[in-house]
């Protein structure tokens, strides 16, 4: 199937690790032009040298901290700068999820949670819109996760901000129409950075991290009976961005190994 992505602009917040980083890897396989960012400049730096792509004009990495408008408006005009003044695809993947229960959620982590989930998507989409709007093809992806439809009372306020998160996808899908489709991936468990920073906090330090992934993905009873490889998301982010979409928008494609309980 060819998905169309030849010379495609295509940006992707927080590209320098996990589903990001694969979704780059992708994209500039099926032939795009790349930008991605995140906060951190080593880590970016990190994600250029295993992209491969030292060439300037396939790759574009910069700092950008999605939750800071100025930043995120000064990423656009460099992308528009690189990329020709327009873009194809804008991936908003940037972000983390916070475990903690009503209980133990204070009101400025709940303030943190809403702005991370929220505002990593309206600066992104507002700061690209112009943009977009110049292509042939426009499309957002955004990336979500299955606690939107299906809530867990240890994440609570994450998966109470991802609900409102696809609520407000469907206003913009409608809104955009004719012109920009906007579609979303609900994850599950996805093995990448924020599962690797919990299994070295781990408590019991002689298990192996095949046998605490094994027992996570059997305690989370995944049908698929592990967890997922960021590849897998990506593929399924590159599809929706891609023209092999064109008569999807307002949807959302799990990509959860099964784990998802909603018919
Ligand atoms: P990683 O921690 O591996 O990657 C997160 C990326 O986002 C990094 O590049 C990070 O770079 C960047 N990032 C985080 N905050 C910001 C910010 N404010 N501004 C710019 N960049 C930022 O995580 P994953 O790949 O696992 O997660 C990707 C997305 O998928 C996240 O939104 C996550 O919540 C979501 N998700 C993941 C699931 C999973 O099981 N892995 C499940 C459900 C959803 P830096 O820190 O340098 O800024």
């Amino acid at each position: 199937m060819d998905l169309g992505l030849s010379n495609n602009i295509a940006v992707v917040t927080g590209g320098s690790s996990g589903i990001g980083l694969a979704t780059a890897r992708t994209l500039l396989a099926d032939g795009a032009r790349v930008a991605i960012c995140g906060r951190d400049a080593a880590r970016l730096a990190a994600a250029v040298e295993q992209l491969g792509t030292p060439n300037t004009e396939l790759l574009l990495a910069e700092c950008c901290d999605v939750l800071d408008r100025a930043q995120v408006d000064a990423f656009a005009r460099k992308v528009a700068q690189w990329g020709g003044e327009k873009v194809d695809l804008l991936v908003n993947n940037a972000g983390q999820g916070r475990v903690s229960t009503f209980g133990n959620t204070t009101d400025a982590q709940w303030r943190d949670e809403l702005e991370l989930k929220f505002f990593s998507q309206i600066l992104p989409i507002r700061a690209f819109l112009p943009l977009l709007e110049k292509s042939e093809w426009p499309a957002i992806v955004a990336v979500n996760s299955l606690l939107s439809i299906q809530p867990e009372p240890h994440m609570v306020c994450t998966s109470a901000a991802r609900a409102g998160v696809q609520n407000l996808l469907k206003s913009l899908a409608a809104e955009f129409a004719p012109r920009i489709r906007v579609n979303s991936v609900l994850l599950g468990l996805i093995d990448s950075g924020q599962w690797q920073r919990r299994y070295e906090a781990r408590t019991d330090k002689s298990q192996s991290r095949a046998q605490w992934m094994s027992e996570l993905a059997a305690d989370k009873k995944i049908p698929l009976g592990r967890l997922g490889d960021p590849d897998e998301p990506a593929r399924a982010i590159v599809f929706l961005g891609s023209r092999a979409a064109s008569y999807i928008t307002g949807a959302s494609l799990e990509v959860s190994g099964g784990v998802s309980r909603s018919i």
